[in-house]
């Protein structure tokens, strides 16, 4: 990417048979980059786990905020709310990464600030010890639409936006958005683009919904920024999966 460093993340789904669904709406090289959608008729709730810091807390509302903004202004939805007060219980955390039996429904989902490399790995993700970096993931069941779901966030002292950029990326997999391109290798198809081969500017790569989360820019103090705004890409996007609830 010429950006330096760069992370990706992953999902899970229940199996790999129910990851992607074919729909009929936006640019026809991503009619499958979709999963099985969020259901938006009612408003999401978003519990933020209590162990992020506050800090952290603001960058994490201003990704939720951006989602709402954006889906108001240009489909007339708010998709998500916060609620406040509500500890995180070992009851409503899955076990693992095909757990499906976790308290849970389909109107909210956490927020899980998950500090242990160990239980990271456990999930099958990794860090940057390993030399890949998964700073976060989403993990949903479902059956036509998400029953439950949860995003899980394993960051050490992230870049300023840098968690807001990739909250922003998850709250997208929380609707059903896939990447916006094909990371996996030798992956890419006609109605899935490869990201391979695609210009740093292209619009697939300039979307939150990238799989990889690249700075944007570097401050005067040498500090990397990151992506804190939807692209036109993404909001095509989320109008498709949204419309299959609404
Ligand atoms: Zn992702």
């Amino acid at each position: 990417m010429g950006c330096g460093g760069s992370s990706s993340d992953s999902q899970a789904l229940v199996s790999a048979a129910q990851r992607n669904i074919t729909l009929t709406c936006g640019p026809s090289d991503q009619r499958s980059s979709y999963m099985k959608p969020l259901n938006v008729s009612r408003i999401i709730s978003v519990v933020i786990d209590p162990a992020f810091s506050e800090a952290e807390i603001t960058e994490i509302k201003a990704a939720i905020h951006t989602w709402n903004e954006a889906t108001h202004a240009r489909l007339n939805r708010v998709l998500f709310q916060v609620v406040n007060g509500v500890s995180v219980v070992d009851s409503t955390l899955p076990t693992g990464p095909l757990d499906c039996n976790y308290v849970g429904s389909s109107d909210t989902f956490t927020i899980r600030k998950v500090t242990s490399s160990d239980l990271w790995h456990a999930f099958g993700l990794q860090d940057k010890l390993n030399g890949a970096n998964n700073p976060a993931a989403t993990f949903r069941c479902s059956n036509q639409f998400v029953t439950k779901q949860i995003v899980m966030v394993h960051i050490q002292s992230p870049a300023p936006t840098l968690l807001q950029a990739v909250i922003l990326h998850e709250l997208g997999h929380t609707l059903g958005l896939d990447h916006s391109c094909d990371l996996s290798k030798g992956g890419g198809k006609k109605d899935f683009l490869s990201c391979e081969g695609l210009r740093w500017d292209d619009l697939y790569l300039q979307s939150v919904m990238n799989p990889e989360v690249n700075p944007t820019g570097v401050k005067a103090d040498g500090t990397k920024t990151y992506r804190t705004e939807l692209s036109d890409n993404d909001l095509e996007r989320a109008r498709c999966i949204m419309d299959l609830s609404l």
